[in-house]
This record gives structure tokens, C-alpha cells and sequence, in this order.
């Protein structure tokens, strides 16, 4: 039965992340997701945080997006889209652009082999930050 009562709770814990994660467009870190998804369930760990995001990744529910920058960042959006990243503070922002078919197909032409898709990301300086300079 504990084992029952385990699975259960690592459900609801994963559900929860994954709602925390689908609710907002600011792709976190595990951090903030970990603050957010504690409010809610006190108990839960920032390890237990990191291994269902892991779980949620394997299985193409979320995104784990890596642009050099130190942390993980998350998106509940596993749709191929875009992204901005400012260099200056490293937020990171959807770009609601279609996808463009003419830079696969020009891929396709310049490898060995099949091209599925592609993965593209802008950098600058954001908004906020261009005010501030
Ligand atoms: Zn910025
Ligand atoms: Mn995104």
C-alpha cells in the first residue's frame, strides 16, 4: 500500500509542476517553479522538483531550454517556436513568428541525411533593459 500511496503523490507533485509550468510564459527555472509548486504542497522537495521535471522532459511533455546561461530554464510549451533571449538580464521570450519551412528545406540540402526539424533562438537586449542603458 505505501508504494500506492508514493505513486499517488509523485503524480499529484508532477501534475502540479507541470500546471505551474503550463501557467506562465516566462520559462523558470526549477527554482521558481520549486517556490511556486510549494505554496501549495509544503512537504515537497527542491530534489523531487528537479526529478519530475526530468520525468516530464523524457516523456516531451515540457522543454528544458539551455542557452548557456548557468541555470535550466522550463517551457510548457513543447510546440517548435522560437525565442528571444536577452543578453542582459537572460529573460527568456516567445517569438510569435511562423516557422519557417525555407531554412529547413535549405538545411536539408547542405547535410548527409534527413532534416525533422529545426530549433532557432534570437538574442539582444529586451525591452526593459534597452530603457535602462
Ligand atoms: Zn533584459
Ligand atoms: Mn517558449
Amino acid at each position: 500500500m505505501e508504494s500506492v500511496q508514493k505513486a499517488r503523490r509523485m503524480t499529484r507533485q508532477r501534475r502540479k509542476i507541470l500546471e505551474v509550468l503550463r501557467g506562465t510564459d516566462t520559462h523558470p527555472t526549477a527554482d521558481w517553479i520549486f517556490e511556486q509548486v510549494r505554496r501549495v504542497m509544503p512537504k515537497i522537495s527542491l530534489g523531487t522538483v528537479y526529478r519530475n521535471l526530468r520525468v516530464l522532459k523524457e516523456s516531451g511533455e515540457i522543454l528544458e531550454l539551455n542557452y548557456g546561461s548557468t541555470y535550466s530554464r522550463f517551457d510548457g510549451n513543447t510546440d517548435n517556436h522560437y525565442h528571444f533571449v536577452c543578453l542582459s538580464c537572460g529573460k527568456i521570450g516567445d517569438v510569435m513568428l511562423p516557422l519557417s519551412d525555407q531554412i529547413t528545406r535549405q538545411a536539408a540540402g547542405a547535410v548527409d541525411g534527413r532534416v525533422e526539424f529545426h530549433r532557432l533562438e534570437f538574442y539582444g537586449t529586451c525591452g526593459d533593459c534597452t530603457i535602462k542603458q
